[in-house]
């Protein structure tokens, strides 16, 4: 049998993995056997599974098949950030990331997601969107790098604490408002109680500002975190930066944002990238302020991280933090972002991978 045919395993829910291992003449408790072998080990071969008979691993290996991602190679910052490069089935290639935060005492983890190979969004300033588009994710390959990255995560850390990662942020290579269906599936898949367990409060989904995709999101009416990648207040400067701009001029985007607010009572976050005398001036401060402060949402600065090959610049940390003080002053709600892994280019827009000579 070659793999095509194989039945994918990953993604199943407990009632999926039940009902598969009836319809091949096995009892249903298999499937719960399974089930934890996947969700709570990340472990993708059937003859690792200690508690299944040999012949059954036999059986299944024929007939199905687990595609956790296969991490690469890995790099880790002196901040504690750590980069994986994960290969798929097809041989294309990801970038995930895990960035570490302080609770209480322990040390957890946001995990950035990669919802496509490449992006055809071509954002100017983006490493990714300069690197062409090649496919979207399925949904078992999203929630299969969350696996990937805990399996490895505890193995580095030398942990088998099972909630290492407690954040997922679709933040990573592609924009995921492209790839709607597979992203919600992916996001139900970590949200089971019985498995990952990532409850959707902790969830962030990040667009270039699909209208379409931020509308199903306010009728889908789920308890994730809108974030819209901002960047620029005047259709002029963000036709240059995002070309998706000249889709969904800004009155359509922010009629869109206004729309998910009131129909979710959600706050939205609004990214803006702080690229240097491109969009850091002061006037671009009053205008942000205006745009944002009537609305339920949030600022979140980005001080850029420079790309090889692109003429963007990060401004000096003066500029910055003169940037987010008159936000601060205006009463607006900001935060600025710190700069986590930038030295191992895990940062935002820095994930290329290294799929393009694997074409
Ligand atoms: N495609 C989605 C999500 C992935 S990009 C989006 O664009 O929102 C995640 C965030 O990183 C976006 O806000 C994006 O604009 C930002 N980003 C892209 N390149 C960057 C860079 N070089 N430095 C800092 N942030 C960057
Ligand atoms: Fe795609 Fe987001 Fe990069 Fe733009 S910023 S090219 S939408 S990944």
């Amino acid at each position: 049998m070659n793999m095509k045919t194989k039945t994918e395993l990953l993604g199943m829910g407990v009632k999926e993995l039940e009902d598969y291992m009836e319809s091949i003449g096995e009892p249903k408790y298999r499937g719960r056997q399974v089930h934890k072998w996947i969700y709570k080990k990340a472990v993708s071969s059937f003859y690792d599974m200690s508690d299944i008979s040999r012949d059954l691993r036999n059986k299944l290996d024929d007939c199905a098949h687990i595609s956790i991602p296969r991490v690469l190679k890995q790099r880790a910052s002196i901040d504690g950030t750590r980069k994986f490069l994960m290969e798929l089935e097809d041989k294309k290639r990801i970038e995930s990331v895990v960035i570490p935060h302080h609770e209480n005492k322990n040390t957890r983890y946001t995990l950035c997601l990669s919802t496509q190979v490449g992006c055809p969004v071509g954002c100017a300033f983006c490493a990714t969107g300069n690197s062409g588009f090649q496919r979207n994710l399925e949904a078992y390959e999203i929630t299969g790098q969350f696996l990937a990255s805990q399996r490895e995560l505890q193995k580095r850390l030398k942990s088998n604490e099972s909630e290492l990662i407690t954040n997922v942020v679709y933040m990573g290579m592609g924009e995921p408002m492209f790839n709607y269906d597979q992203v919600i599936e992916s996001i139900y898949i970590l949200n089971d109680p019985k498995g990952v367990n990532i409850g959707q409060r902790h969830i962030t989904i990040s667009t270039a500002g699909d209208v379409k995709g931020i509308n199903r999101l306010a009728r889908d009416n789920l308890q994730v975190v809108l974030a819209i990648s901002l960047h620029a207040c005047t259709n002029e400067l963000r036709d240059t930066l995002i070309p998706l701009n000249r889709k969904y001029p800004l009155e359509e985007l922010i009629k869109a944002v206004k729309q998910y607010i009131s129909l979710t009572n959600r706050r939205v976050t609004f990214e803006y990238l702080l690229l240097d005398g491109v969009n850091n001036s002061k006037k671009d401060a009053e205008m942000l302020t205006k745009l944002v402060k009537p609305l339920l949402a949030n600022i979140n600065l980005i001080p850029y991280n420079e790309i090889d090959g692109l003429e963007f610049k990060q401004p000096s940390p003066q500029q910055v933090q003169q940037f987010y003080q008159y936000l601060l002053d205006a009463g607006v709600g900001v935060t600025l972002r710190g700069e986590k892994g930038a030295d191992i280019e895990a940062a935002c827009g820095q994930l290329r991978a290294e799929y393009k000579n694997n074409r």
